[in-house]
């Protein structure tokens, strides 16, 4: 029996120019973290080893059928979770490779660090890798990661990543009230934006309206916190 299809998509959308369609691989949230504000809910599957999900051969053919019919630019892989946990995202990856578009991967940047991650992230024109906690008990605390993982292990997965890949890293940072939007804070999130060096940095807040209250930053400290962030930024030529 052939099981039915479970990628999800959003509406196409337009940035910078280039024709986006977001795609999430996963039927449910599996990740390797849990995090306190998951927009998805709590995980009951915790983990980073990959899974076969029933339906996957459905779903690359409707994916293929919507690339056909919708002509993106760009196909972004956003998913309920780690996208890289689902076991046929290299055959995802080849599918949009060979239909000639670029190829935008999501991922919460832990993984990156580990040589199988790496080489699937590595055939994608553009990653993107986010942090969010910056100290380690906010890491442990608030994004409640598989037992044995690191803050520090966290950066320096995404800086070794970032080494050796040849296309573009984006990094997302989300600014957490009281927690990451200090003088201090700053400094630090200076410093991993130097160690990673990423081509692109996004600024964000949390924007969940569950969540506002509790870790919101308002948008005039977003607009400053992101201008000294990305004024630090050096040509490395
Ligand atoms: S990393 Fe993203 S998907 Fe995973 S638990 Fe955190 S917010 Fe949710």
């Amino acid at each position: 029996m052939n099981s039915s299809s479970y990628f999800s998509y959003k509406d196409i959308y337009i940035e910078d120019g280039r024709k986006v369609l977001e795609v999430n691989i996963l039927p449910e949230k599996y990740c390797n973290f849990d995090c306190v504000f998951c927009p998805i809910g709590r995980s009951q599957h915790k983990t980073d080893v990959q899974r076969s999900f029933p339906g996957t051969d459905n779903s690359i053919v409707e994916l293929e059928n919507n690339i056909n019919v919708l002509d993106p630019d760009l196909i972004f892989v956003n998913s309920k979770g780690e996208a890289l946990l689902n076991d046929r995202i290299d055959d995802i990856i080849d599918l949009i490779k060979a239909k000639g578009k670029t190829v935008r991967l999501f991922t919460n940047g832990y993984l990156l660090g580990r040589s199988e991650y790496m080489k699937i992230a590595n055939s994608c024109d553009e990653v993107v890798g986010e942090i969010k906690g910056l100290s380690e008990e906010d890491f442990q605390k608030l994004q409640r990661p598989i037992e044995g993982y690191t803050l520090a292990e966290y950066i320096s997965n995404m800086a070794t990543f970032r080494r050796q890949y040849s296309g573009k890293f984006i990094f997302e940072i989300t600014i957490i009230k009281g927690r990451s939007d200090d003088p201090g804070s700053i400094d630090k999130l200076k410093n991993i934006i130097r160690e990673i060096s990423p081509d692109k940095i996004i600024v964000a807040k949390v924007n969940d309206k569950r969540f506002e209250k509790k870790f919101s930053i308002t948008d005039e400290k977003l607009e400053e916190i992101s201008k000294a962030l990305l004024n630090n930024q050096h040509c490395n030529c």
